[in-house]
């Protein structure tokens, strides 16, 4: 498609790298992303900001550390997408789509995918394990900053060393996230949300994350960050002393057409009652289907949810749930009638309909089973831990 003339085109180009430090002794690999929403820079300017700070001082970084601007067309024009969310393109059978279809017919965020797995792949190559992906995000709605995760004790482990909420389980509500990809590939990967999308201390907050990561992650020692303490008090209290795993329960969906504004002055972790007027659809008023908790209201017209409904996690669950994911407790489940691995590997459970019915979804959960996809008669759970490359990060001062 052609595009008209823009006389300020010429200015208008931005690099893929933010930067990129090879330090001289051996450590972990850091790939930060910032912008796979267009409309969210936080992450990109702290990372700015972050290797300006490596230039201009001498550190001693170990490992390697690199910083991408994920989606550049929509950074552009500050969208949060032109074309297609990028942060839902990544599974098999839409990444499988994009390289079969002819360049000429690729729409941007799809080139943009395809330029980004080739990096990925690269930088896989080039550099050292242990690996780390991290991906930066803001919200619509004001709220504190926290951390989303695919359940692996992996990531649970290296996330808990922040002073922030955790948030599990967002996965097997969206289809094709990157980390998610990252996930499956079994790297500790770990989404930021650090606020409301044109606050400054969005910005703040990224930057006091970041080198929390790099000291949590071993590139720097503590004592080379000389305000690490002030970082890490800053998060604390942004996030309001909150360092809870919480899952989510519900997704308000949107389809295309749907016409949904969210009643003013919700908050991302506000507590709701049932019966709670939240939103109105499509001339509909939405109301809380239970005594929950709201996550990420929508205040902006791209997004496919509306809202998330979560709960805390209780600390004896994610205690039982490391029990019986060390001991493997789901090779036993296999003896019942009606549940088997759908594959050698091992990875996935299959689960007939009929035996499902008598266990929760939570159940599952505990195991580390999430995303479930359902056909007729059964359900495939994919296995966190499975994938989980544990070994790598054996030798990590956190794990
Ligand atoms: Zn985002």
């Amino acid at each position: 498609m052609l595009e008209s003339f823009d006389p300020l085109r010429r200015v208008q180009h931005i690099s893929r790298f933010i930067g990129q430090v090879v330090g001289e002794e051996k450590g972990p690999s850091l790939i930060f992303f910032g912008g796979i929403h267009g409309n969210e820079p936080a992450g990109v300017k702290a990372l700015e900001h972050l290797f300006n700070t490596l230039e201009k001082n001498v550190f001693k970084i170990r490992g390697t550390l690199v910083g991408i601007r994920a989606n550049l067309p929509a950074l552009l024009q500050g969208k949060r997408f032109l074309d297609q969310d990028l942060n839902r393109l990544w599974t098999e059978e839409k990444m499988a789509e994009i390289k079969a279809k002819p360049s000429a017919e690729r729409e941007r965020e799809e080139m943009e995918l395809l330029e980004l797995e080739q990096l990925i792949g690269e930088i896989l190559i080039a550099y050292e394990p242990p690996f780390y992906f991290i991906d930066f995000h803001t919200t619509s709605s004001k709220t504190l900053p926290f951390i989303t995760i695919n359940d692996a004790l992996i990531n649970r482990k290296f996330s808990q060393q922040f002073p922030l909420p955790i948030i599990l389980g967002i996965e097997e509500f969206l289809e094709g996230p990157l980390l998610s990809r990252m996930n499956k590939l079994g790297y500790v990967s770990l989404g930021f949300e650090s606020g409301q999308h044109v606050a400054e201390s969005a910005v703040k907050n990224s930057i006091a994350f970041l080198w929390l990561t790099l000291v949590f992650a071993g590139a720097l020692p503590k004592q080379d960050v000389l305000h690490f303490d002030s970082y890490y008090e800053e998060l604390r209290s942004s996030a309001n002393e909150d360092s809870n795993f919480y899952e989510v329960t519900y997704r308000h969906e949107l389809r295309k057409r749907d016409d949904f504004s969210m009643l003013n002055g919700y908050t991302s972790f506000q507590k709701v009652t049932k019966g709670t007027f939240m939103a109105i659809q499509n001339r509909k008023k939405i109301l809380a289907k239970e005594n929950s908790i709201l996550f990420m209201p929508l205040y902006q017209k791209q997004g496919a949810e509306g809202f998330f409904l979560i709960k805390k996690t209780p600390k004896w669950a994610l205690k039982i749930s490391t029990l019986f994911r060390k001991s493997k407790f789901d090779r036993l489940l296999c003896l019942l009638p009606g549940i088997s691995w759908s594959s050698t590997t091992k990875e996935s459970l299959l689960v007939n309909l009929s035996v499902a019915r008598y266990f929760t979804k939570s159940f599952f959960h505990l195991l580390g089973y999430r995303n479930r996809q359902v056909d007729k008669t059964q359900i495939i759970m994919h296995n966190r831990e499975r994938a989980a490359k544990n070994e790598m990060y054996r030798n990590t001062p956190w794990y």
